[in-house]
């Protein structure tokens, strides 16, 4: 397993949970992992295994109009080919939380909350 940190000024639109909408993302900073893990030798697939090399190259971006910071990790297999799947974090919405719904939580207490 391999890691690399790069500081990343890549420009990117991404969806940004504070302006519900795709905007212009700067990236902060990048970190990728990669890797190569040996399948198929325990199932009988081929002896000497089948080597799969994947890799998940984490980068914090910023709202350009917002500055709200988003993670995005983006993963790869070289079983997919040329595609990638895309995770981020805080995952995105499409709604804000209700103002009705904070003051209802607000005097909410997890701690004296009663077992049913
Ligand atoms: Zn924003």
């Amino acid at each position: 397993m391999n890691d690399k940190i790069n500081s990343s000024k890549s420009i990117e639109w991404i969806h940004c949970n504070n302006c519900l909408i795709k905007t212009k993302h700067v990236g902060i900073i990048q970190k990728e992992v990669t890797g190569i893990n040996i399948v198929g030798r325990s199932e009988g697939y081929s002896k000497d295994g089948i080597s799969v090399n994947w890799s998940k190259i984490h980068t914090l971006f910023e709202c350009c109009g917002c500055e709200t910071v988003t993670l995005r990790t983006r993963h790869w297999s070289s079983n997919w080919g040329e595609e990638t799947m895309d995770e981020f974090f805080p995952p995105p919405i499409s709604r804000t939380i209700p103002a009705w719904h904070i003051t209802q939580l607000s005097g909410f207490n997890p701690m004296k909350a009663k077992k049913l």
